[in-house]
């Protein structure tokens, strides 16, 4: 805030989108997500979170996905759309959030913002399988259903915060 320094910043501490994916009893998908939930934004600074296809998007005729985490990666990316693509090709919910972690990892492995990194993605299709992968360890996220009521799962993920 005092110096309006443009270095984001997304550890453990400073962050956590909050997002909904929902399949209703007919079969339609909703979708939502906070306006992001980064800590000591710079002012202007636009995360994925408002962008549809970044932090959120859905297709009624596939399935839904939604991100956290560092939000220009996933705009990069154009993350949450990807993940969607990859489950109309027949991928489920985890493997697409899997491979587009990989992606974003894949295009940051050498970037100086590394430590800072993390993102993360739920999905869900249309069948009501639902799928979660986390670039680094930390990411959980909570489930409705009707056989199983709530619970919390833990997200699994591609490293730890010291790797
Ligand atoms: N995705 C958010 C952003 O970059 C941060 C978060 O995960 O809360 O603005």
């Amino acid at each position: 805030m005092e110096k309006s320094k443009y270095a984001p910043v997304i550890n453990t501490e400073n962050h956590d989108t909050i997002s909904m994916l929902v399949l209703d009893k007919n079969g339609n998908l909703s979708g939502g997500c906070t306006t992001s939930g980064a800590a000591w934004k710079m002012h202007g600074r636009v995360g994925d979170s408002p962008i549809i296809g970044a932090g959120l998007f859905l297709d009624n005729e596939v399935g839904a996905a939604a991100a956290t985490g560092l939000g220009e990666a996933v705009i990069r990316t154009a993350g949450s759309a990807m993940v969607v693509e990859l489950m109309r090709q027949g991928k489920s919910p985890y493997d697409a959030c899997k491979e587009i972690v990989e992606r974003i990892f894949n295009k940051h492995k050498n970037h100086r913002d590394m430590p800072y990194l993390q993102v993360g993605f739920i999905a869900l299709n249309n069948k009501g399988e639902h799928g979660a992968y986390s670039l680094r360890a930390g990411f959980n996220f909570a489930i409705h259903d009707e056989k199983d009521g709530n619970r919390m799962e833990d997200a699994k993920f591609k490293m730890t915060w010291d790797d």
